[in-house]
């Protein structure tokens, strides 16, 4: 059985950004090639993989950067090809290249929706605006709770037991709420519609949103000014990886079930 994990990288390894003349840099499928017809109507020496739309024209001095180079370097905040194009990229290359990728379809895969709930996460957790200068790696099991994972959220942030904290599925968390109150709030908010932090696994949240590599959730805090933490999926893991994950020696800090095991800090 083939595991999703990385899939991602392979993805943004088979493709390469080509920066030309025009206002818009293309994709380049690395692993294709020109087809006759196109080859006999270039002008010059050949050049290596295929471009993912019919616009403009390819020449062996433009330059091609990887993917997540130009992402870096254009303060573009995604992790592949997901979403809408951004301004910096052609937007025909982009929906082409997102269906090549079959990055649209992956969830279908039956596969993914009977692991869901049971395999683990690595959650890369970033504050948003700054999401290029500091990341952290967080990885999670199924029965990693909340609580457990807001320790670890709040050893990098300068969040404490007075901020109000509340996780959701997306962006907007007053759509996607989780309704899940650190225990301590929990019990001075008296509110049923709330869950207790260390009530609710990260499976459980995983079934909900059927989360998946690419997916993300989101940490508002500050609700007057609401400012926000957010991770996205960057791996997942099979209950039998999530040990050797967990207990190598890299690791930044840990709680029983779930660890800090990388770190971008400025
Ligand atoms: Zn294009």
């Amino acid at each position: 059985m083939i595991l999703r994990t990385d899939t991602m990288s392979e993805i943004t390894d088979r493709f390469v950004i080509e920066v030309g003349s025009g206002t818009v840099a293309h994709i380049i499928d690395m692993d294709a090639t020109q087809t006759e017809t196109e080859s006999r109507f270039s002008l010059g020496p050949d050049v290596a993989g295929k471009k993912m739309c019919s616009r403009g024209y390819r020449d062996i001095r433009f330059q091609q950067v990887p993917v997540s180079d130009f992402m870096a370097h254009h303060d573009i905040d995604k992790e592949g090809f997901e979403g809408d194009a951004p301004d910096e990229i052609c937007s025909y290359c982009w929906s082409n290249t997102i269906k090549a990728a079959g990055t649209d379809q992956s969830r279908a895969d039956e596969d993914v929706s009977e692991k869901i709930g049971t395999v683990g996460y690595r959650l890369r957790w970033k504050q948003k605006g700054r999401a290029h200068d500091e990341w952290y790696d967080i990885v999670v099991r199924p029965e990693t709770t909340l609580a457990e994972l807001d320790r670890l959220v709040c050893r990098f942030t300068t969040l404490d037991d007075f901020h109000l904290r509340m996780y959701s599925l997306e962006d907007e968390y007053l759509d996607s709420s989780l309704n899940v109150l650190p225990d301590h709030q929990y019990k001075e908010a008296g509110d049923r519609s709330y869950t207790k932090a260390s009530d609710m696994a990260v499976g459980n949240v995983a079934e909900r949103a059927r989360l998946w590599e690419g997916d993300r959730l989101s940490l508002v805090y500050d609700f007057g000014t609401p400012s926000r933490y957010y991770c996205l999926v960057k791996s997942v893991y099979e209950p039998d990886q999530l040990d050797d994950v967990l207990t190598d020696n890299d690791v930044i800090t840990s709680t029983e079930t779930a660890a800090i095991i990388r770190e971008k800090r400025p």
